[in-house]
């Protein structure tokens, strides 16, 4: 071989190297660190003239809990019984759980368990007593206190093996037909402060479920990309984001069916379908 065509062939080498060496890496998702997404934005939605509000209830929803956003002993969760078991949990949640685990007996043919919803504020003083807090949230730090999370597992798949599971895997990408959201999700512990927990699945209804898991992005990334005052769009609903002491909404979505849930942050995020 000439020396020019050994230098070409060389190149040629390299080349293919490079391309199979970044196609490895970007299959396993390992470039995503050094290719950080755009930090994410709803579209907004213009407003003219605002209503002041009072709203006459408020549902649960978007509470955001966590190790800065606690909740006390006395927080109200509305538990009652899940169909005829002695399961508890929020009674915001009852049909979509409810939904959820239909479509797994039906569809996937399989039956989803819960091993863990609603934990008052001394349940988890418990629970952090036995798992440590490496794993266990403190009392008023853990979502579970909202009764909206609900810790799933299908039979011999329980805990991290329930991402090996068909109905893990499928919630862990659909459950937002359902209004629920895996709650820490892989790879943001810097924001959630918690490891993968396939398990572990929060209702925030619709359309913030499909939001933040279409968009790979949690609830403390989701409710921080909004601004007190502002009004965003999503499909055909209309989300706005509200000091807690001045509810004002768009005067044109006033005779609109609208929901209305605190936030934690001394915020109240509003949202219904207009369209
Ligand atoms: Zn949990």
């Amino acid at each position: 071989m000439s020396k020019k065509s050994k230098v070409i062939t060389g190149i040629i080498i390299a080349v293919l190297a490079l391309l199979f060496a970044g196609g490895y890496l970007y299959y396993t998702g390992a470039l995503k660190k050094f290719f950080p997404k755009k930090a994410f934005a709803l579209e907004e939605y213009q407003t003219g003239e605002m209503t002041e509000i009072e709203p006459e209830e408020y549902v649960p929803d978007l509470i955001l809990v966590n190790k800065e956003y606690t909740i006390d002993a006395k927080y109200d969760s509305g538990i009652v019984f899940y169909r005829n078991t002695d399961v508890l949990m929020n009674s915001r949640i009852v049909d979509a759980y409810g939904e959820m685990s239909d479509y797994v007996n039906e569809n996937l043919e399989d039956k989803l368990y819960v091993s863990s919803t609603y934990r008052s504020y001394e349940d988890q003083g418990r629970v952090l007593e036995e798992e440590g807090e490496e794993v266990a949230a403190l009392p008023g730090q853990s979502e579970h206190q909202t009764g909206l999370a609900v810790d799933v597992y299908v039979m011999y798949h329980a805990g991290m093996a329930f991402i090996q599971s068909p109905v893990g895997k499928y919630l862990n990408e659909h459950c937002q037909d359902f209004g629920f959201i895996v709650r820490y999700p892989e790879g943001h512990k810097d924001v959630t402060g918690f490891d993968y927990e396939p398990w572990h699945l929060r209702y925030v209804g619709h359309p913030h479920a499909e939001i933040i898991m279409d968009n790979d992005i949690t609830l403390e990334e989701y409710l921080g990309s909004m601004t007190p005052g502002k009004w965003y769009s999503y499909g055909d609903y209309v989300i706005g984001l509200c000091s807690e002491d001045d509810i004002m909404i768009p005067s044109e979505l006033a005779d609109k069916d609208l929901l209305y849930s605190r936030d934690n942050r001394g915020n109240v995020v509003v949202w219904g379908k207009i369209i």
